[in-house]
């Protein structure tokens, strides 16, 4: 009698624990996205989507998938907190000349490199990706889960006016707009009722947190660097509609003088930033901010700024070469007032560049350390996202580390990135295993 009660206990239990489908992955050294070392010899029990149990003693359950690991290295899958997915065409074709179902494919297919790349999460900085993302939540699509901020906010001549010299103002005009910012590439904006208008636009598509355009950038041709884009009522307004919602902005911006006026608003990331001083990350610190500047553009060949090409037209490079050169200075600024850093690599265009992003890892070696690079790309990133607060979409369990509840987000390689960060550089060579929610999609043990 005593012997059976304990048969149908161990019985109720066993479905309880078990009843999903359980994945036990053996033999793997972990790391657990914060600590800083290895915990060698144990396994990982998956239930669904999440992980159960991280431990030296799991007996195998019934009915489970077993996965040996035979010895490799198992990390949080890797996320990237500054993509633009949509963005695998230039401007003009992605305006004028490709059908958005096409762009829609091709954005479809840049989620599934990025995800076959070891990246699970991504934070996507501007352009319509909401389609996408439902589409990839649904399972209808392979990729990453995604945080969109949907279309770019920028003032009339900023960073997100993509007009050519003859397209006219739509608010001079009293014209329509483009049919491609129809589609959701971005807003552009004057004065703080239309700044509250495109915030609310996005936030109401589904928007995780706002890109607004604060300073000038590189690819756009109208904006020089140092430009100051958006008054500070205008970036007030952004803060004001995303706080409402309970997330944040993010701005584009290279210099100081945006960069402290985008602060004083209450914006809580800055992404880029090659050219701010000490002051600024000090003001960083302060304001406990986010800064996600990008190292790997000053290791990358001309043909990734000017596709097919191997030398820079003069005029572009005279916004690239200062952008480059403040690389350093920020990097070695970040690290000496310990601010927030996220990994975000901006690496977009055609696709397969998708693999650039890899290359912000090694490059990020010049200042930081294998573990300090990849806490950047999975912890530290979660924090970053979890700026999104009540509308984060992926609350169910955490991003970014290996512990029980959090989301199985894991990846295995053959080689310990923690000693040599080249190891997830390489994921043709290295990478053994992806899994993303608790779902295989690469599988080489
Ligand atoms: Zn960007």
């Amino acid at each position: 009698m005593r012997t059976s009660s304990f048969f149908l206990l161990f019985l109720v239990f066993s479905f309880a624990v078990f009843s999903q489908n359980n994945i036990l992955i053996k033999n793997v050294n972990v790391w657990d996205g914060t600590s800083d070392r290895l915990n060698n010899n144990v396994s990982v029990l998956i239930e669904g989507n999440l992980i159960k149990m991280v431990s030296k003693n799991i007996s195998e359950p019934d009915g489970a998938t077993i996965l040996d690991g035979k010895g490799r290295t198992l990390i949080p899958g890797l996320s990237d907190a500054h993509v633009h997915l949509s963005a695998t065409m230039s401007d003009r074709e992605t305006r004028n000349e490709a059908h958005w179902m096409y762009t829609s494919i091709r954005t479809a297919k840049a989620a599934e490199n990025f995800l076959m790349l070891g990246f699970t999460t991504v934070r996507d900085l501007g352009g319509p990706v909401f389609g996408i993302k439902r589409a990839v939540d649904e399972g209808l699509i392979v990729g990453p889960r995604i945080y969109p901020s949907g279309a770019y906010i920028s003032q009339t001549s900023g960073h997100g006016d993509f007009r050519s010299a003859n397209e006219p103002s739509v608010q001079l005009s009293g014209g329509q707009l483009h049919p491609a910012d129809l589609l959701g590439w971005s807003y552009v904006v004057d004065g703080v009722p239309e700044v509250l208008k495109a915030s609310r636009e996005n936030l109401r598509k589904g928007a995780t947190q706002l890109k607004v355009m604060a300073g000038g950038g590189i690819a756009s041709d109208f904006d020089p660097i140092h430009s100051v884009q958006f008054t500070i009522e205008e970036l007030q307004a952004a803060v004001q509609a995303a706080a409402d919602w309970d997330t944040y902005v993010a701005v584009h911006i290279y210099e100081s003088k945006g960069a402290i006026r985008a602060l004083n608003a209450g914006v809580k990331c800055l992404d880029h930033g090659h050219l701010l001083n000490e002051e600024t990350i000090k003001l960083i610190k302060e304001k406990d901010a986010w800064l996600v500047p990008q190292a790997f553009w000053t290791d990358t060949p001309a043909s990734f700024w000017v596709p097919g090409s191997n030398v820079i037209p003069e005029a572009l490079n005279k916004k690239i070469k200062p952008v480059l050169e403040g690389t350093d200075t920020v990097f070695k600024l970040a690290k000496k007032y310990d601010i927030n850093v996220g990994f975000g690599s901006d690496a977009y265009g055609d696709l397969g560049y998708e693999s650039y992003a890899l290359t912000e890892f090694t490059s990020r070696a010049k200042w930081y350390t294998p573990i300090e690079i990849l806490k950047q790309a999975t912890s530290e990133n979660a924090r970053l996202l979890s700026l999104s607060g009540k509308i984060n979409p992926y609350t169910k369990g955490k991003l970014g580390v290996i512990e029980k509840g959090a989301y199985a987000d894991l990846l295995i390689y053959d080689g310990n990135p923690l000693e040599n960060i080249a190891v997830v550089a390489n994921p043709q060579q290295y990478l053994k295993l992806i899994m993303k929610d608790g779902k295989v999609y690469k599988n080489d043990l």
